[in-house]
């Protein structure tokens, strides 16, 4: 084609995966039936002469037990197979040792992309920082980025000597260096950032919307998110959509020149946008969220059924398989339900957060424990608990560590951790410990009901996160006192149940 004539461009994209290689319980979304869905799109597009590319914003791991104890391979391998050409990095990618990353990263046939994770020690890109896709006479630059947010929220023991630069610093640079080695028709940001409206990001790091109006325009064409986890559509005025539900209409946002779009969380959209490209003018023709197999209140899907891709349903069952088996059967009993909402471990003391850190406890044999409430990551139903109901609670695979304090030291800390403000993940669950918290100082602290004595010794326990320095706590790795274990979080809980149930929650 000469280079005056349009080109046309599709983008298909999801975010957020978390684990949903396979359909839910109502048969919704699943890798297999966004197989057959964005086949079709593909097909559809290139019998228009479009140039198709399928993108992901990000975070493939944590959320459901089946993936989460594979590694994700089950997702990462079906990415392949649906033909994804790139992703960002998000960071749940950092849920597991930077090896397993690796391993996932030789699992996809696609690149894993982040430019603004850096190592430390020589400031070198930890990671492909963009990839050049030329298809049919179209040369297209996908950059990817990373919330600065995993530096406080991922698993500092895997993080290493990473460091996580401010996107708005590094996008420019980097767009600059592809534009002086390749003649690119357009650009898009992979991200893994968040979209929130109008720049209000609150406590999380700045997002889409903040990037998109600090940099330069023209210096990106679109922005391909995830993390804030949402459907982004907005209404004539550029506010959010809040009439927005599954097979409506979504308007994607745009801020200074630069489109910003999400399909949600876990394949339950495929976003398709059509781009219309002509003397380096670049027009969206067309935006759609499509609903895989979603349904309404009624059960009723929202439109209609796609037939799942029986090949890949032969690929990803054997995995789907080997993780029911693994986690099914009772492994104890609880009288009630113990609540896990965010809305609760977050901003006070639950009765999950004690069985948890009396499991704990008893795993070290500790005198008292704690750890953070944003890693209570689910609630436990009254009746039986399976060991896949645990691992909900406890997807992060963490260790048990005990830390052994001398009272004054163990003093100093509480001062720091009981400052945590409800509302956020470091917000502290405790057990076997009290204290009075007043004008930013801890009085009156007991340890199983006796004064803490400043002479005396006690015996924590802690999770390896938080014990390495997660959500801002203490890193207490390097200390005398610190005593790593490999025991993980959900196998004390599992031990916990095994001997203590029938458990009584209002005994807790
Ligand atoms: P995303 O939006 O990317 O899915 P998220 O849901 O983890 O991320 P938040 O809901 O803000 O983001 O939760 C972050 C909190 O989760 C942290 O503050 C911490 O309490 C907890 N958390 C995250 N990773 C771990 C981990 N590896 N171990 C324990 N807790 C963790
Ligand atoms: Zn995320």
């Amino acid at each position: 084609t000469p280079s005056n004539s349009p080109h046309y461009l599709t983008v298909l994209h999801t975010n957020d995966n978390h684990g949903r290689f396979w359909h839910n319980e109502k048969g919704e979304y699943g890798m297999a039936a966004r197989k057959t869905l964005i086949d079709r799109l593909r097909s559809e597009a290139q019998q228009q002469g479009h140039v198709v590319l399928l993108l992901s914003g990000g975070d493939i791991n944590t959320g459901i037990p089946e993936s989460d104890l594979q590694f994700a391979e089950p997702d990462f391998k079906g990415m392949s197979l649906l033909g994804y050409d790139a992703m960002a990095i998000g960071n749940h990618e950092f849920d597991n040792p930077l090896a397993v990353l690796d391993k996932q990263q030789a699992w996809a046939n696609f690149p894993l992309l982040s430019a603004n994770i850096f190592h430390e020690k020589d400031n070198s890109h930890a990671y492909q920082p963009y990839t050049i896709i030329n298809k049919q006479g179209l040369s297209i630059a996908v950059i990817g980025l990373t919330t600065t947010d995993t530096a406080k929220i991922a698993n500092p023991e895997y993080l290493g000597d990473l460091v996580f630069a401010e996107p708005t610093k590094i996008l420019p640079s980097v767009v600059e260096s592809i534009k002086a080695t390749y003649a690119v028709d357009v650009v898009i940001a992979v991200t893994h950032m968040g979209h929130y409206h109008d720049a209000n990001f609150g406590i999380n790091a700045p997002g889409d919307v903040t990037l998109a109006r600090t940099i330069a325009p023209n210096t990106i064409d679109m922005i391909i998110g995830g993390h804030s986890q949402e459907p982004v559509c907005v209404d004539e005025q550029g506010n959010e959509d809040t009439q927005f539900s599954p097979g409506k209409a979504c308007k994607p946002d745009q801020q200074n020149g630069v489109w910003i779009m999400q399909a949600h969380e876990w394949g339950k959209y495929v976003g398709k946008a059509e781009f219309k490209i002509e003397n380096g003018k670049k027009s969206l023709l067309s935006y759609e969220l499509i609903p895989v197999n979603l349904k309404d209140q009624n059960g009723e899907y929202v439109n209609e059924y796609i037939q799942p891709d029986q090949k890949l349903v032969d690929f990803l069952a054997p995995y789907q398989t080997y993780g029911e088996q693994k986690l099914k059967g009772s492994v104890g009993y609880v009288d009630s339900y113990l609540d896990g909402k965010r809305s609760t471990v977050r901003f006070k003391q639950s009765k999950l957060g004690t069985l948890i850190i009396k499991a704990q406890m008893e795993a070290v044999n500790a005198d008292f424990g704690l750890i953070s409430g944003g890693g209570i990551r689910h609630s436990i139903e009254a009746g039986d608990v399976s060991y896949k109901d645990i691992l909900k609670v406890h997807p992060f695979k963490n260790r048990i560590t005990a830390m052994n304090w001398k009272g004054s030291d163990l003093y100093d800390y509480l001062n720091t951790v009981a400052r945590f403000p409800p509302d956020s993940g470091a917000y502290m669950q405790y057990y076997g410990l009290s204290f009075d918290f007043i004008d930013g100082k801890i009085s009156n602290v007991t340890i199983n009901n006796k004064p803490l004595d400043k002479n005396a010794s006690y015996r924590m326990s802690i999770n390896s996160y938080n014990a390495a320095g997660g959500d801002g706590y203490p890193n207490l790795t390097s200390l005398v006192g610190f005593e790593p274990t490999n025991a993980t979080d959900a196998q004390a809980l599992k031990d916990y149940l095994q001997k203590h149930s029938p458990i009584k929650v209002g005994l807790l």
